[in-house]
């Protein structure tokens, strides 16, 4: 089906990438109004300022951070088409493990004196035993996503014949740091999608990864947000939460109260799966049987600027340090790291609750959710895209994919193409 009318009245509900994109492109064509939550664009493209009265006043990002060159090619498209591009500059994707509980410390992305952090570990079989298992996973991986026998598998039964010592200092620390998943969904995620992102990202075959090159926004991810608003249109409606969308043949009505609404042609929910669900008055037997697949993890980012979350020793600094005691994991972001900021402050966003930090310490806290990825949501991937069109309802978001930048971008141009515009 295409929908190629001009000059229609369309609701986007949610100003994350997914529904900036979608506005973006439908635009070109029709009269767009935006209907964001917030009290900012952005969704988790959310960068704040911060004024430290020692340093010039900067932004902080406290989610969205890096991109990459090879896996993000529409998204470099679109700032590219902003205008944006010349603002992005080179990040590190590197990580520390500090393992407290079995006095393992090491560190990936910046060389052997990272990986060899503990001489001791020079001279170490288990240590190494590591590393021999990452180039079996590697190539095992490969193979077994080219043959199709990843369907069904979650992580914890594909690694059954891997060490603990692997699973636990491998394969949680970047699942945690990557999906920002709690430590107990690690061993149910699926194995596809995990050995898939791994793949798309070059990581499972040669060198691949090594040219992988990260960027992140010089002046965080507002950056393009605000050139995006310079380019826009139409209307943005901030502080304006839908409560209910009610669809019929010829048209949409978009409440932000009750008893209040508005009549658009079309309604684009750039929403997360759960909350799309919830906002559709009746929704039809397949919405429910797919957007009712997914579930979504509420985790809180702490920005903060206590140095005690990431390890004591400089050498084993890293942009995602992943520090686990008492059987906890922990993954803190080494923002300074992560976006180059030479500020006298070093600023540091944790993933989890329930930590403890210095209250004079904590400069803010945001929640956050992530898609869950597990057997029963990723089945459903496949079949989204038949949701489009279905009484003048149309629906993008990251969870059409890995969960990242990318995926959004790609599911808001699929809605535009559903509108003939390319
Ligand atoms: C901590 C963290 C770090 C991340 N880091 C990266 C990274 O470095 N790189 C990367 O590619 N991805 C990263 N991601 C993944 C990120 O989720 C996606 O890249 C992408 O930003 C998701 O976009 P979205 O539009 O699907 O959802 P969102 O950005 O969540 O947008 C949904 C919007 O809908 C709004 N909304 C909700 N309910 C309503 C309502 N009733 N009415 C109106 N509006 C509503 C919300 O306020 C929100 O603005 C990270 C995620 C998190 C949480």
């Amino acid at each position: 089906m295409r929908d190629s009318n001009k000059n229609l009245k369309i609701a986007v509900i949610g100003g994350g990438i997914s529904g900036i994109m979608s506005a973006h492109l439908l635009q070109k064509e029709h009269d767009v109004t935006i209907f964001e939550a917030s009290t900012y664009l952005g969704g988790h493209s959310h960068s704040v300022k911060i004024d430290n009265g020692i340093d010039q006043s900067f932004y902080l990002d406290t989610a969205f951070l890096i991109f990459n060159n090879l896996s993000y090619p529409n998204f470099i498209k679109f700032i590219k088409e902003l205008d944006v591009y010349n603002h992005v500059e080179s990040s590190e994707m590197s990580f520390a493990f500090s393992d407290y509980d079995k006095d393992l410390f090491f560190g990936i992305g910046k060389g052997f004196s990272d990986i060899f952090y503990q001489k001791k570990n020079l001279y170490n079989p288990r240590f190494y035993k590591i590393f021999f298992e990452l180039i079996k996973f590697r190539k095992n991986a490969y193979s077994d996503m080219v043959n199709n026998r990843l369907n069904n598998i979650t992580l914890g039964e594909y690694l059954s014949d891997y060490s603990e010592l692997f699973k636990e200092n491998m394969i949680a620390p970047t699942a945690i740091s990557v999906w920002s998943l709690p430590n107990e969904n690690i061993w149910d995620f699926p194995a596809e999608t995990y050995i898939r992102f791994q793949k798309n990202h070059n990581y499972l075959k040669g060198f691949g990864w090594i040219n992988s090159k990260w960027y992140t926004f010089n002046g965080a991810s507002i950056k393009y947000i605000n050139a995006f608003l310079a380019k826009f249109k139409g209307k943005v409606n901030l502080n304006s939460p839908v409560k209910k969308v009610k669809r019929f043949d010829q048209y949409v009505e978009v409440f932000t109260q009750d008893g209040i609404s508005q009549k658009f042609d079309k309604v684009i929910f750039a929403t997360h799966a759960d909350t799309t669900l919830k906002l559709i008055d009746d929704p039809s037997k397949l919405e429910i049987s797919l957007l009712g697949k997914w579930k979504y993890n509420k985790s809180i980012a702490i920005l903060h600027t206590d140095s005690s979350l990431i390890h004591h020793d400089k050498k084993l600094h890293a942009s995602w340090n992943i520090k686990i005691k008492d059987k906890k994991s922990t993954v803190t972001y080494y923002l300074n790291n992560i976006q180059n900021l030479k500020t006298k402050i070093d600023y540091f966003i944790t993933l989890d609750s329930n930590i403890d930090i210095k209250d004079d310490l904590v400069l803010d806290k945001y929640e956050y959710s992530h898609p869950i990825y597990d057997i029963n949501s990723i089945k459903t991937q496949r079949e989204l895209k038949n949701l489009n069109g279905y009484l003048n309802s149309y629906f993008c978001g990251s969870y059409f994919g890995y969960g990242f930048h990318e995926d959004a971008v790609l599911s808001a141009k699929k809605v535009a193409l559903k509108f003939g515009i390319e």
